[in-house]
């Protein structure tokens, strides 16, 4: 089968093309696995941390890719409830252990033995793979299968943002960086709490644009001082500029949530500019997401069939795998990139 292997880690300014396309064996499903042939697969913003080395796979050469869509080819033993044919998706989680108390009390998103898709086992940017059956989800009809892939990671995570912000219908959420995830939680927001003004802080005007046509109120580069004061915050950028400026735009009691699974080391002295009365005072709280739950991908799969929900897509070929994630490290996004490795069926 054809797959885009990542075999050394390294900055993409230094090896622009660090995936190369290789003909691979096709998996065989383990027991309690399936295989899918995978059709399209989004990219996302993880997959620069996982080759920049700052969520590093742990061996090499592997195959990334985790917002997987494709038809079920083949089943391992024990397998049930899921059939050839069937139309699964894959998220970034690919297994937990099932035991410890983090997954007993339904938060295996923060189990020690997570594993991740396209990180710690091999992912989407290939025409086949396998997963634990209990760990796809079913593609709800209406989404095709380039409409469903950016679902799984930056919708869900998206999903997962939102709730750890507590935002109530009335109240002003902003948005720092409008990459896949931003575009879907506001679609998101103006479904489910319509009375809630969205405010945009993007540093590229494309995105601040594409913002606005998607009903954003206002938008502006992350250090301009919106017109009121937000209830929540959810920063999706790589870098800590933001995080310092969302604070001080923050009402009191109001929540920051950083949706990023690492962040660049590159402005980290904007730390030092925290000023505790004006940024942290007054109850303002800072929390992280970390990966997603299966009851995410599964609820924000339902709510998004529900609302129709409709990603903006980017289409590629999986050999255009380094252009997509050259563009979306420079922020030449509208949306979200996917990759379509099979013609539609
Ligand atoms: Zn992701
Ligand atoms: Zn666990």
């Amino acid at each position: 089968m054809r797959a885009m292997i990542l075999a050394k880690l390294g900055p993409l300014d230094e090896n622009p093309e660090p995936l190369t396309l290789a003909e691979l064996p096709v998996p065989e499903p383990r027991p309690g696995e399936i295989r899918l042939r995978v059709a399209a697969c989004g990219v996302c913003h993880t997959e620069l941390d996982e080759i920049e080395g700052r969520t590093p796979p742990p061996r090499l050469p592997v195959v990334l890719g985790h917002q997987a869509v494709g038809r079920v080819d083949a089943l391992g033993s024990g397998v049930q409830g899921i059939r050839e044919g069937d139309r699964v998706g894959v998220p970034w989680i690919y297994s937990a252990c099932g035991r410890c108390k983090y997954c007993r009390a339904g938060n295996e998103n923060l189990c020690p033995w997570f594993q991740a898709t396209g990180r710690d086992v091999d992912g989407g940017y290939a025409e086949f793979m396998t997963v634990p059956a209990a760990f796809a989800h079913p593609i709800p009809e209406i989404f095709s299968d380039v409409q469903a892939a950016p679902l799984l990671c930056a919708g869900a995570i998206g999903y997962r943002s939102l709730k750890l912000a507590g935002l109530q219908d009335g109240e002003s959420l902003g948005l720092t960086g409008f990459g896949a995830s931003g575009h879907l939680v506001l679609k998101m927001v103006r479904h489910r709490f319509p009375h809630s003004r969205v405010y945009v802080f993007a540093r590229s005007a494309g995105e601040r644009a594409f913002a606005r046509e998607l009903g954003a109120v206002w938008t502006g580069d992350s250090t301009d001082e919106p017109p009121e004061k937000l209830a929540a915050i959810i920063d999706t950028t790589p870098a800590w500029g933001p995080v310092v400026a969302a604070l001080q735009h923050l009402e009191p009691g109001g929540r920051l949530v950083i949706n990023a699974i690492r962040k660049e080391e590159r402005d980290k002295d904007a730390l030092l500019r925290l000023d505790y009365p004006r940024d942290l005072w007054l109850e303002k709280e800072v929390k992280s997401v970390a990966n997603v739950a299966r009851s995410d991908v599964r609820e924000f799969l339902a709510l998004a069939a529900e609302s129709r929900l409709e990603s903006e897509v980017q289409e590629l070929p999986l050999a255009a795998a380094n252009q997509a994630l050259r563009e979306l490290k420079a922020r030449k996004i509208r949306g979200a990139k996917v990759l379509r490795l099979s013609s539609p069926g």
